[in-house]
């Protein structure tokens, strides 16, 4: 039997970015909530940030930092006249550097959640209705109900189970495991050249292994703009990463510590053999076990949560945000942005968010980032477009880093001059977007951006340079080398 316990404002179930961000900005809003989240570290303990902070992104671009490092060490310092012996890799070393990272951005927020009186609550927690909420202890103690007249549901996403490549983390294993390994692999197969693939591919080629990414489609990053993916394919191929494209895994077996693949493209079936075999096929929301049936949360077909523009469920005051819901790509930031759009709303604020202007960022060497619209969806539709591209070895402050790879790419509507989207692959892309995504919100030309001074030199003007190139007027290339 249930028993009954206090009422709150809101609930929020999930503390990634979507949840806990939306339990703050609750907390900041006035509002009585608690947050539910059973992620336990390795001591057992809670450990706020879900996925995102514990598993995935925050440690994939923390050992990425590592990485370029000991490969910066190893390849690229006896340019700058430096000479060191004797390199060696402490894989624990780098391990525990960033699991204090984990540790310590995750007390963070526990602090906030302590400031604002955030009531935490490490459990599992399962909508039984649209007031009340049952959570089960994990040492499966006896359940209690919660109630609320508000509950957001951000659960977030797992990986995606491959029938034909069941994991075991030991030979087989998910991302989350391909982040904590102990040593570096001689050989390694990943499946998935998405964004997960790509970014371990990054970190794991960097510290030695030699990498080979099975993908299942022809086209290499789809939704990226194809001149960028086009770019980022010769970048990568041409730093080592062996990329099979149109090659379907269709079995795999483990034999003597290896695992051998068996997989298929246009020439027929063909194995491979590694020892270590990565599962990045794409990630699919926590909504199993996330409310009772009699609850009545509606579902697609790929149970994502029903939700409308405003993040409403189909159940009155159950809002879900994150990955949980196809509204906008899987992105920590679209769910931080809509747990204080839904946090406002139940405020009684109402401050729309603009899914257009939302940007994606690749954390791999060299970063991809883009906002807007790409060049082949806005030919798709006939739109009358102009382009500008600014390769940045012609950017004087990339030579000096000695990362002059990569391109910023601008496209504006042929006749308003608008900028329709900014597609950039190179060096510290994650943080240029940033000018794009203000300019775009802003609804700027690329007048606008080519008349914005830019200090120089500086990466960032290669923006300024590509604005300037859609006029062919711009100032360090010349005029008949503007595509690369
Ligand atoms: P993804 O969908 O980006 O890529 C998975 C790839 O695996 C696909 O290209 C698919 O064709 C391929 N695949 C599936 N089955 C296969 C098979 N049998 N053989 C060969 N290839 C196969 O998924 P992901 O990389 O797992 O990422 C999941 C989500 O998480 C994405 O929405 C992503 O945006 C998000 N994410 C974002 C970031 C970031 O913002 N930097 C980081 C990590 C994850």
């Amino acid at each position: 039997m249930s028993k009954q316990h206090p009422h709150y404002d809101v609930i929020v179930i999930g503390a990634g970015p979507a949840g806990y961000v939306s339990a703050i900005r609750c907390a900041q809003l006035g509002l009585k909530t608690a947050c539910i989240d059973n992620w336990s570290n390795n001591k057992r303990q809670s450990s706020l940030g879900g996925t995102y902070l514990n598993a995935g992104c925050v440690s994939s671009i923390a050992l990425l930092e590592s990485a370029k490092i000991y490969h910066l060490l190893n390849h690229e310092i006896g340019k700058h006249g430096i000479h060191v012996e004797n390199i060696s890799l402490d894989i624990g070393q780098m391990m525990q550097r960033k699991n204090k990272i984990i540790e310590t951005l995750s007390a963070k927020i526990a602090d906030i959640f302590a400031y604002h009186g955030i009531t935490r609550i490490h459990a599992h927690a399962k909508l039984i209705n649209a007031r009340q909420v049952e959570i089960t202890p994990l040492d499966h103690s006896a359940p209690s109900v919660i109630q609320s007249g508000n509950i957001i549901l951000a659960a977030g996403s797992s990986s995606v189970d491959l029938p034909c490549a069941p994991v075991d983390n030991e030979f087989i294993i998910d991302s989350t495991a391909a982040l904590n390994l102990d040593c570096v692999p001689k050989k390694m197969g990943i499946i998935g050249a998405g964004v997960i693939g790509l970014e371990l591919a990054s970190i794991w080629s960097r510290l030695g292994s030699e990498i080979i990414l099975l993908e299942a489609q022809e086209n290499f990053l789809p939704l990226t703009d194809q001149q960028i993916s086009r770019e980022a394919y010769r970048i990568y191929t041409q730093q080592g990463l062996d990329m099979r494209l149109g090659a379907r895994v269709i079995s795999t077996k483990k034999s003597h510590k290896k695992v051998t693949v068996e997989y298929q493209d246009n020439e027929g079936q063909h194995c491979l053999r590694v020892d270590k075999l990565i599962v990045a096929s794409g990630r699919k929301p926590n909504t199993e076990n996330l409310a009772t049936a009699e609850t009545n949360l509606v579902l697609d077909e790929n149970s994502f949560i029903h939700v409308d523009e405003n993040c409403r469920t189909t159940l009155p005051g159950v809002y879900a945000i994150g990955d949980l819901t196809l509204l906008g790509p899987m992105l920590a930031h679209k769910g931080i942005e809509e747990g204080v759009f839904v946090a406002e709303q139940i405020a009684g604020i109402h401050t729309p968010i603009n899914y257009d202007i939302l940007p994606s960022v690749i954390y791999t060497e060299p970063e991809i980032a883009w906002v807007g619209q790409t060049e082949q969806a806005l030919r798709a539709i006939g739109e009358n477009i102009k382009i500008g591209t600014f390769p940045l070895t012609a950017s004087t402050r990339s030579h000096v880093k000695g990362s002059p790879d990569g391109l910023v790419k601008i496209i504006a509507h042929a006749d308003t001059d608008t900028i329709l989207g900014v597609h950039i692959i190179g060096a510290h892309a994650s943080e240029l977007i940033a000018e794009a995504v203000l300019a775009m919100e802003f609804s700027a030309s690329s007048e606008d951006l080519a008349r914005t001074i830019h200090a120089h030199p500086t990466i960032s003007e290669s923006l300024h340079e590509a604005a300037l190139a859609l006029d062919k007027r711009t100032l360090h290339l010349p005029a008949g080398r503007l595509i690369p």
